[in-house]
């Protein structure tokens, strides 16, 4: 079995905003477990513990990739993970319902929680008492040009993501 889940790689303009943003909080006095840079992703599909990535690639295979402008718009929470939100994409979203058709066409399960795209940048934040998370998002966009499958392993200092196909 694997934990696989499908996801765009930050990069350029966009990981550097979300690590400017991630000091902003370190500055603040933010303790948590922090996103490493080679980490920083936007999930499209949750797929958990599956043991064939071959039929993934084949399922992602049949559903081409519009390459999309991803913007930031925006910080949030979920409890005590804090993420950077994007701009509505149409384009985005379309793929990601197509995607999320051809993994469930092929009987592939995933989580099916509507897509609410996010940019973790710290899990189980813990913030001083007084401290502010009023930070300004800086304005940043990357061109995304595919989707990968990733692979997610419980490493001795995090979690370790490796791309497969
Ligand atoms: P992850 O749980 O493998 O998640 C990878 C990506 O998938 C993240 O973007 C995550 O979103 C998203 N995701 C995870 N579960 C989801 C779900 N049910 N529905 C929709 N999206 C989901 O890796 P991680 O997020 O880096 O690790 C987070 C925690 O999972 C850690 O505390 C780790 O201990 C725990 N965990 C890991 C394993 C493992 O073997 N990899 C197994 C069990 C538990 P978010 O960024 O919003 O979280």
């Amino acid at each position: 079995m694997m934990r696989l889940f499908i996801a765009i790689p930050l990069d350029g303009e966009m990981l550097r905003a979300a690590l400017s943003v991630q000091r902003e909080f370190s500055r603040r006095g933010v303790r948590g477990n922090y996103t490493p840079a080679e980490n920083m992703h936007l999930t499209l599909a949750f797929i958990g513990e599956y043991p064939e990535p071959e039929d993934v690639l084949l399922a992602m295979d049949g559903v081409p990739f519009p390459p999309v402008a991803l913007k930031l718009r925006g910080l949030g929470a979920f409890g005590d993970l804090w993420w950077l939100g994007l701009e509505r994409c149409e384009a985005l979203e379309g793929y990601v319902r197509r995607l999320r058709h051809a993994l469930a066409e092929a009987g592939i399960p995933f989580d099916r929680k509507r897509f609410s795209p996010h940019i973790t940048l710290v899990r189980r934040a813990e913030l001083p008492a007084r401290a502010s998370v009023e930070i300004a998002v800086p304005e940043a966009g990357m061109r995304a040009e595919r989707a990968v499958l990733m692979r997610s392993d419980r490493g001795k200092a995090g979690m370790i993501y490796t791309p497969i196909g």
